[in-house]
């Protein structure tokens, strides 16, 4: 089966996030399963810098009437054919992907990801004569117009290309002003409640969920919570409305980047057998970092966006206790600037228990993971979540509040789950202050009672987290997409 998997970040070339992981590691799990993947990008420096035995496709006309090249091409660090959008005007810039330099977004947002969709579309309708996709599979609102543009020219040209949509996130809506529609090309009634209008503008993400045959999220939790009006940001009439066309499939880990037994970026290999190489990577950052050297100290850990979701300012207010408790932490992040600001004057006021480093750092964040004990993910909200079970697969037990994926994937070490088996962390369930403090004393605990908790590290690290089951329901998703079509 040909599939066509569009999204504007990739591992290892570009990632803001989890969705470049997931982008990175799905192509080669469903290709595993006989499928015949391939991917659209948008040419950022590193993407074009990656690309071998480059064949052009005929050039492209785009609504606005800018000319464009896509290229097909072999990428090195993927082992993967990908369609890359060859317009350095749009992608080539100082600055993120979205963002510039000053954070700020780029004034032209809406025309560089609709060119992402419109693109996707050609491909569905035959661009390359060698090669066109039975389902066209898009990630988050980047990536959403594909389905809009699909279901129109299919209206027009009886294509019966799949177009699947994945949210990755909801809160991020892809929204720009009523005058982008003019550039977009698309007939005039897509612009009414029944289209990607969302009170009064163009949301890219509107446009995904409303157009797409059948729309997926990445844990089945997510899946329930984005219908409610408290997570639905808006939309959540329209996700009810669609309720039999969504889906909830966990993410997985790729095994071939996170694997404390084969990781480069980790000091000293380990797995639940041979566990010893985990206090030597705990030592080799502690001495890093300047912390106290002390095998004998919960060392926690933090990898992440700095942003209000992240429900860090509940790690925050917690510090005291932590500290009280003779723990340490490890923080790595960027983001909102109050947040990078408070961790950093805490960490200049507690040098020997806090080292906590602003920035996007991939080695650094094995490394912590590699090191520390306990992993903390008290996001306020959570589609997925990919840091908790890197922790669980590098014995750092996740310590997380009990939403979205985070909910699908953690079960909270009380005696009668250590008995079972089933326990592989801690769960907050209020997300509040004091209900989170309460949960970093009950990981203090099973610390402190060394049977249980290596018991229950031991069974974190073996549990299977690899991709075979998320890629079994993805293939499973396309084919019954397919055989309804015909
Ligand atoms: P989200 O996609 O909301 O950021 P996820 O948990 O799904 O959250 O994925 C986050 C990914 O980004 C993980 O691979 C995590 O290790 C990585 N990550 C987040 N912040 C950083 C950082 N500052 N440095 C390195 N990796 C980071």
């Amino acid at each position: 089966m040909k599939v066509l998997q569009v999204s504007a970040e990739i591992y290892p070339l570009l990632k803001t996030g989890g969705l470049a992981d997931v982008a990175g590691a799905l192509p080669a799990a469903l290709n595993a399963r006989g499928c015949d993947v391939r991917v659209l990008l948008p040419g950022f420096v590193t993407v074009l810098a990656d690309m071998q035995d480059v064949r052009t496709l005929p050039e492209l006309t785009v609504p606005w009437g800018e000319r464009v090249l896509v290229r097909c091409a072999w990428l090195a660090s993927l082992n993967l054919t990908a369609y890359v959008i060859d317009a350095p005007s749009m992608y080539c810039r100082n600055g993120g992907p979205y963002e510039d330099d000053q954070r700020q977004p780029y004034a032209d947002n809406g025309r560089r990801f609709a060119l992402l969709g419109f693109a996707a579309a050609q491909l569905a309708l035959g661009l390359d004569d060698q090669w066109q996709p039975q389902v066209v599979h898009s990630h988050d609102w980047h990536a959403a117009l594909a389905p809009a543009y699909m279901a129109y020219s299919r209206q027009r040209q009886a294509t019966r290309v799949a177009a699947v949509y994945t949210v990755h996130n909801l809160a991020y809506q892809g929204v720009f002003p009523p005058e982008l529609f003019h550039d977009l090309g698309l007939p005039g009634s897509a612009f009414s409640i029944d289209g990607l209008e969302f009170h009064g503008q163009v949301s890219f993400m509107k446009a995904g969920l409303f157009y797409a045959d059948h729309i997926t999220t990445v844990s089945p939790t997510y899946a329930a919570e984005i219908q409610t009006q408290a997570q639905g940001c808006g939309l959540d009439g329209l996700l009810r409305a669609r309720a039999g066309l969504l889906t909830g499939i966990l993410n997985g880990v790729d095994d071939s980047v996170w694997n404390p037994q084969l990781d480069p970026l980790i000091p000293f290999p380990f797995d639940a057998d041979r566990i010893a190489g985990k206090a030597q990577c705990k030592a080799a950052l502690q001495k890093e970092l300047g912390l106290s050297l002390q095998s004998d100290l919960p060392l926690f850990g933090v990898v992440s966006r700095l942003t209000e979701q992240k429900g860090l300012h509940l790690v925050l207010a917690a510090l005291p206790t932590l500290f009280s408790r003779g723990a340490q932490l490890v923080v790595l992040g960027n983001g909102e600037k109050w947040l990078e600001d408070a961790f950093r004057e805490a960490a200049s006021m507690h040098s020997r228990q806090l080292a906590v480093r602003i920035g996007y750092d991939e080695h650094f964040a094995h490394r912590i993971f590699s090191a520390s004990d306990v992993t903390l993910v008290p996001s306020r909200f959570e589609p997925c979540g990919l840091t908790q079970m890197y922790g669980l697969k590098y014995g750092s037990l996740p310590l997380v509040h009990s939403v979205g994926g985070l909910a699908d994937t953690v079960v909270e070490s009380a005696p009668e789950h250590v008995a079972d088996g089933l326990a592989n962390g801690f769960v907050f369930h209020e997300f509040s202050a004091d209900a989170f403090e309460r949960a970093l004393g009950r990981s203090l605990a099973l610390y402190a009672r060394n049977t249980d908790w290596n018991q229950v590290r031991e069974r974190a690290m073996r549990q299977k987290l690899g991709w075979d089951q998320a890629a079994s329901e993805y293939l499973a998703l396309y084919q019954r997409l397919l055989a309804e079509s015909v």
